[in-house]
């Protein structure tokens, strides 16, 4: 029997933003299966999750004056932790691409300007190059794109006359998502997924994904919402992952009990 694994939103960030260990070792874990499905969702999350905190940053490198400030305005975000730390990283992996160049080729190529003046043009081209290139890989790391979202356009980053990254839209604009036809066309599954949520760990988007199965469950003709899809989350892989997969991921803790809840299993790169 073939091998098959189901991605989720962890395996496509770490493989096509990350130059490190975790990116190895997610493109290493995708090439191990015979058959790779990456379900429409995980590019839904990752546009609005990963890339889209590039594309925070690319923006503040582009608008702010200098490099210092566009650096600097990364611990602003701190209360938005995945924000900042995605930011870090990418700031980390732009030093480190920098720092295997000799400082002569950038004279070469900025003349006449300082350190920071060549940081800000080096770092801007690097993250929308990076930006571009991952948007651009996004349906080619799986064997296949499954499970199309009908309200969800995919459509493609562009750059304004003020070299500003334009990444809309990002969510479904609708006020009835096509996941909700899912989960209700499955209402034993989907009960099952409403009671796993009890043994998840205990944070607040285990709180909002609970409350949003239990909508479907107990009022399954209620619409719902963008924030509702969103919420859903993990649950939205445990819910379409095929019996003869496994969903791999870097986030056991969640992916674990809502896979098993659906009967199929989770595992880690
Ligand atoms: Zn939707």
């Amino acid at each position: 029997m073939p091998t098959k694994a189901f991605l989720d939103t962890t395996i496509l960030t770490d493989a096509l933003l990350k130059q490190n260990e975790q990116g190895r070792c997610a493109r290493t874990a995708v090439s191990r299966y015979d058959i790779t499905e990456l379900p429409t969702y995980a590019i839904k999350e990752f546009k609005a999750g990963p890339l889209r905190n590039y594309v925070w940053f690319y923006n503040k490198v582009v608008s702010l004056s200098s490099w210092e400030d566009a650096v600097a305005t990364i611990p602003s975000v701190r209360r938005q932790f995945n924000k900042m730390s995605t930011a870090l990283q990418a700031l980390a992996d732009f030093e480190g691409s920098i720092s295997k160049a000799l400082p002569s080729d950038f004279i070469t190529k900025h003349p006449g300007r300082t350190m920071g003046e060549i940081k800000k043009k080096e770092a801007e081209v690097w993250l929308k190059t990076k930006i571009f290139y991952a948007w651009m890989q996004r349906r080619h790391l799986a064997t296949n794109v499954v499970e199309p979202l009908s309200c969800y356009e995919e459509r493609d980053p562009v750059i304004n006359k003020h070299r500003l990254i334009i990444d809309k839209p990002v969510h479904c604009p609708t006020d009835d998502c096509c996941l909700r036809s899912q989960f209700t066309g499955k209402s034993a599954l989907t009960a099952e997924l409403f009671k796993a949520c009890e043994s998840l760990p205990a944070k607040a988007e285990t709180t909002k994904r609970r409350q949003i199965l239990r909508q479907l469950v107990r009022h399954p003709e209620r619409p719902l919402e963008d924030k509702d899809c969103r919420n859903l989350g993990d649950a939205v892989f445990a819910l379409q992952c095929p019996k003869d997969a496994v969903i791999l991921t870097t986030n056991m803790a969640d992916h674990s009990i809502l896979a098993a809840a659906a009967g199929v299993s989770a595992e880690h790169p």
